[in-house]
């Protein structure tokens, strides 16, 4: 599926509201040839005069790539408010994507899904079904309305779990009520806010278990060119920074300086 980044234009085929209040929208673009590695981004042109946005794709199928998406400012307010066959710029594909080059086909690995960050796992549970690994997605949000890509991720997954803070959907609680019944596996994989994300990096560098994250930080230009979406890491006992568009947005949980 990877593909040479570059600059294309696309067209909208749909741009839907997934929730009554209108807070989540998924949207198709037709973009041939955008293909990705499951963790790697799209930069959207939501306007011509404002920054690019980052979204990482739920899913393509050689006409386009489609991807979920919370209003929270307004870019997102922009984006949703475009309508089918408008022309979009994005660049694509961007980031490093996960590293499953460790994992055998009888490995077991979870996944780990928060709010806007779930739709995302959605091509790398695909992919590791391909390799024959078995996964355990644990999905979480703060209620059932803020659960996105839960019926997608049970289809695609050997085991799906589903926690919300208020019970509203599956168990009450959040991810790591769950994780902590889980006495092993081969690695983890999480996308979604940060607080889970140092979370579960905490947890699984306690268990000695191997833990990729991805990073959703603010970034601007997307590919390397300004320090915008600079994370601190500690490498050998010293602090560096990465930046989380070209050296990531896929990092070791463990390396990060989460503090
Ligand atoms: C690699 C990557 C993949 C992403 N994939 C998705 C995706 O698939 N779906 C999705 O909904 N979002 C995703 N995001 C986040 C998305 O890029 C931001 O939500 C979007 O840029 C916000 O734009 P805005 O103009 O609407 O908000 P702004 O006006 O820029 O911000 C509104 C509010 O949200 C906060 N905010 C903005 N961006 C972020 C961020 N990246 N992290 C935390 N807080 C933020 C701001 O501090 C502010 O409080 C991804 C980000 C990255 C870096």
């Amino acid at each position: 599926m990877g593909a040479q980044k570059k600059e294309r234009t696309g067209k909208i085929i749909s741009n839907r509201p997934l929730d009554r209040n209108e807070n989540f929208w998924a949207m198709k673009i037709a973009a041939p040839e955008s293909g990705f590695l499951p963790g790697q981004f799209f930069m959207i042109a939501v306007s011509e005069h404002s920054l690019r946005r980052a979204f990482a794709p739920s899913e393509f199928d050689g006409d386009g790539f489609a991807f979920i998406y919370g209003v929270v400012g307004e870019g997102t307010q922009t984006l949703s408010r475009l309508t089918a066959d408008t022309p979009v710029s994005v660049i694509a594909p961007l980031g490093n994507g996960y590293d499953l080059s460790a994992l055998t086909p009888d490995a077991a690995v979870i996944l780990i899904g928060g709010g806007t960050g779930a739709p995302s796992l959605m091509p790398l549970a695909a992919a590791l079904r391909r390799r024959q690994i078995k996964t355990h997605s644990l999905l979480g949000a703060r209620d059932a309305t803020r659960l996105l890509a839960a019926e997608e991720l049970r289809a695609a997954s050997d085991v799906l779990t589903v926690v919300t803070d208020d019970g509203s959907a599956g168990e009450r609680g959040n991810v790591l009520t769950a994780l902590n019944r889980i006495a092993a596996a081969a690695a983890i994989f999480a996308c979604g806010p940060r607080p889970m994300l140092q979370a579960v990096s905490v947890w699984a560098a306690a268990k000695k278990i191997p833990c990729q994250v991805s990073l959703e930080e603010r970034m601007a230009c997307g590919f390397g060119a300004c320090m915008g979406c600079a994370v601190a890491v500690n490498v050998n006992g010293e602090k560096k920074y990465r930046r989380v568009c070209a050296d990531g947005p896929v990092f070791n949980g463990a390396e990060i300086a989460w503090e």
